[in-house]
């Protein structure tokens, strides 16, 4: 690995990037596939053109799997698996593993858990054991008040709601709760955010898109007891055993987008942040840069008085920030005006998912706090020169 690419040698001309998936790449990691793209290490071929059997795509493998292993602390009793089929296609395979012949319960806290139990619904009786729909989602029902079923076979959540911005800070403890069965939690779009307490988690997966690489990756972290109780009607290639078994290599594994996990991995490896004389690396590093930056979006939002964040401050998402405009006469024209405004800054893909609506501002590991500097800078003007714009924006 050539570690001068890992660091910033050249100082970045890119806009800041807001998406919420596929989202921004650290720009380390783009630069150096560019310069890999023709020839891999003098191989002489791309890493899309390589067998996944070979030597070369071996060696990128394991390393890639050592390095998220090192980055998450996975225990040795986990089992990593690179699938495919994305957190919705997990909706699926978690049930289709893991629910054998019984119930499994939902904790329902956005648009994602929603989808998940209904899902499971198809291969297993889902039970939803506790949901905040009626309050919008801006809240996390607590854990005291979850109905849980007598024997479930595995309790799921989602630890981020990507579409809500409403984080899990601490997972729930089951076996404490009285419920001692396996933990499954969605952590598609804050994998690598922030540590993983395992002792409390059965099974995590998540897309890579968010905040891993490319679409196309799907990371199932799992604990070996887990494996072997499939459902019979489950498709080989997404049965977690037979996936364990063959090393994530049953069917073609989606190579480019390991590969290029791979170089974000080493790029995690390589971040630092010094705190109080200690140098954090890694997840470690990163949890702190992205709570500082979570912090400076919404200590600024909350001061405003032109836009407000509904989600209880106890819950608030670090990844994704959704937000609104209170000005009721900021929508149309004016809406997209302001998005354009974003823009001109360098400031992309700010728009709200269609089901919630307003602003959403997405600051995974990859962008920088100068992004949400500048995202807050771009977010003070406009309100300061509000007036002025309403009357260019009729
Ligand atoms: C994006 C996302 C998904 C869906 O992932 P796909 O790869 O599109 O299937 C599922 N869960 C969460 C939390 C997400 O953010």
């Amino acid at each position: 690995m050539q570690d001068t690419l890992m660091t910033p040698a050249v100082e970045s001309t890119r806009p800041f990037n807001f998406s919420a998936g596929p989202a921004a790449m650290p720009e380390a990691v783009l630069r150096q596939a560019a310069s890999e793209m023709l020839d891999w290490h003098g191989s002489g071929m791309s890493v899309m053109e390589m067998s996944h059997r070979g030597k070369e795509f071996i060696s990128i493998y394991e390393q890639a799997e050592a390095d998220l292993r090192e980055l998450l602390a996975v225990p040795a009793n986990f089992k990593i698996l690179f699938m495919q089929g994305g957190g919705l296609g997990e909706n699926a395979i978690v049930p289709l593993n893991l629910s054998r012949g019984a119930s499994a319960d939902f904790v329902v806290t956005g648009s994602w858990s929603e989808k998940s139990a209904k899902e499971a619904g198809k291969y297993c009786k889902s039970a939803i054991i506790a949901s905040n729909a009626a309050q919008s989602y801006t809240r996390l029902p607590d854990a005291s008040t979850w109905q849980l079923s007598t024997t479930p076979s595995y309790v799921h959540l989602c630890s981020n709601e990507t579409i809500h911005g409403v984080e899990f800070h601490t997972l729930p403890d089951l076996k404490a709760l009285g419920c001692d069965v396996p933990l499954v939690i969605d952590f598609s779009s804050h994998v690598a955010s922030r540590t993983v307490d395992w002792s409390k988690v059965g099974l995590a997966f998540g897309g890579a898109q968010k905040n891993l690489g490319p679409a196309g990756l799907t990371l199932v972290v799992v604990r070996e007891d887990l494996l072997g109780h499939a459902l019979a009607i489950c498709p080989s290639a997404f049965n977690y055993k037979t996936v364990a078994d063959n090393g994530s290599m049953y069917n073609t594994p989606p190579t480019y987008a390991i590969y290029m996990a791979g170089l974000t991995f080493q790029w995690l490896k390589a971040q630092t942040e010094t705190v109080a004389g200690t140098v954090l690396t890694g997840v470690a590093a990163m949890e702190h840069r992205n709570i500082a930056k979570a912090k400076l979006l919404y200590d600024f939002i909350d001061q405003s008085s032109l836009y407000v964040n509904h989600v209880a401050p106890d819950c608030r998402s670090r990844m994704n920030v959704p937000f609104f405009i209170r000005d009721a006469g900021l929508t149309g024209p004016r809406y997209d005006a302001f998005l354009t405004g974003a823009k001109a800054r360098g400031l992309l893909q700010l728009k709200g998912h269609k089901s919630v609506g307003g602003l959403r501002a997405s600051i995974y590991n990859a962008m920088p706090v100068a992004g949400v500097q500048a995202l807050v800078d771009y977010l003070r003007d406009f309100e300061r020169t509000l007036s002025s714009f309403c009357k260019s924006v009729p």
